[in-house]
């Protein structure tokens, strides 16, 4: 393994960066105001030994909750993720280590203010507070206007908008913050996160696969990126995002770790060439936006389903929530979205209605096989 040349930063008590080893994270995927169940989620995570624990503030309500939970675990490290709604950072930040933001999300409040100034608003929460930042950069909301400028290779405009942002953070003067550029897509990781410790080879970097799925594809792809980019010496802490139960999600840090050891003990697991040139189901971990929770189920459903299809070469994304599953769904060839009481169904970026969870998966058979139909003539007896 290459050594890491990367500046080390500060999240809480934990170094991450340069020679300290890396750190494993994962996310809560209860609704924060549900106390009890978020306290179980951070319990399971704890147990687990996570180095990070993440979670998602969306509201004022969030951070009361947040405070609450704060009561009952003082010495984890928290990160929070400030979804569209940045005017939260100085609420938050006396709570948590560590604040991400997603330089995409940034143009929705507050149109008559600059990025600039935004950007300034959540430093100077972080610096008052001794937090870190995550600039966190995500394939399904990237920019719109670096979408646009870099239509032709979209990882270049992933890698140009975390360089911009560290920029900034430069000219703030604030160093405590590391950077993010994730996609579902092993490859695309690879190549952003490349691209990017290039550039910036002090910057740390927080490495992802996004909406890796079920496990064990989900866990496949992310050793795929990781193998490639820890053992070249990119990667200060990690995520696994696997589509898990509740109950099983401390499994997203003991994956983690068992990847790591495995990189660093030479243990490269080989992925045959036709890996994931078939069928594809790529399904976000969820988080506290999930607003029903069959979502994990109709994920495992809709794999078990399309079985039958496995040979042919198609996309299918299932994400748990209104809020970031219609854009993320938009690169797939069907789409699925979960709504609290019905699941939205699309073709690439045409919605083509909604359906109770009950009625979901015939009308994606019906799909899935118009689809085979019409880019291979006829659906050979399997
Ligand atoms: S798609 Fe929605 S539910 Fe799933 S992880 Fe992203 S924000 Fe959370």
């Amino acid at each position: 393994m290459k050594p890491r040349q990367t500046r080390k930063i500060n999240i809480g008590s934990l170094v991450i960066g340069g020679d300290a080893p890396i750190a494993v994270q994962s996310m809560a995927a209860t609704q924060t105001q549900n106390l009890e169940a978020t306290a179980r989620q951070i319990e399971i995570l704890e147990k687990s030994h996570a180095d990070v624990i993440r979670i998602a503030v969306d509201s004022e309500k969030d951070v009361e909750a947040l405070k609450q939970l704060r009561d009952r675990f003082p010495d984890s490290i928290w990160s929070v993720d400030l979804q569209e709604n940045y005017k939260l950072a100085p609420l938050v930040a006396p709570w948590v280590n560590k604040i991400r933001y997603n330089p995409g999300h940034l143009y929705h409040l507050e149109k008559d203010k600059t990025i600039r100034e935004k950007v300034q608003f959540i430093v100077d929460a972080a610096r008052e507070n001794g937090c870190a930042i995550r600039i966190g950069v995500n394939c399904g909301s990237i920019d719109p206007d670096y979408k646009e400028r870099y239509k032709e290779d979209e990882i270049e405009g992933m890698v140009r908008c975390a360089v911009d942002h560290c920029q900034m953070l430069d000219e703030m003067g604030f160093e405590n913050y590391c950077v993010s550029l994730k996609d579902s897509d092993s490859a695309k990781v690879i190549d952003a996160n490349r691209r990017f410790a290039k550039e910036r080879p002090d910057v740390p970097l927080h490495l992802g696969v996004t909406e890796a799925g079920l496990p064990p594809e989900g866990i496949i792809k992310t050793r795929i990126a990781f193998e490639q980019l820890v053992s070249e010496g990119i990667g200060d802490t990690i995520r696994v995002s696997l589509t898990l139960p509740n109950e099983e999600k401390g499994q997203e840090i003991s994956v983690g770790r068992e990847i790591l050891k495995d990189i660093s003990e030479g243990r490269f697991r080989s992925v045959p060439k036709n890996f994931l040139e078939g069928l594809n189901i790529i399904a976000c971990p969820s988080c506290s936006r999930v607003e029903n929770d069959k979502f994990v189920e109709l994920a495992q459903d809709v794999r078990k389903m399309t079985e039958y299809a496995e040979k042919y070469k198609l996309t299918i994304a299932v994400m748990g929530c209104r809020v970031n599953g219609p854009g993320e769904t938009d690169d797939a060839d069907l789409g699925l979205w979960c709504g609290p009481t019905r699941v939205n169904l699309k073709k690439g970026e045409e919605t083509l209605g909604s359906y109770a969870y009950d009625e979901i998966l015939a009308q994606l058979k019906k799909e899935v096989d118009q689809l085979i139909l019409e880019r291979n003539g006829a659906l050979e007896p399997s």
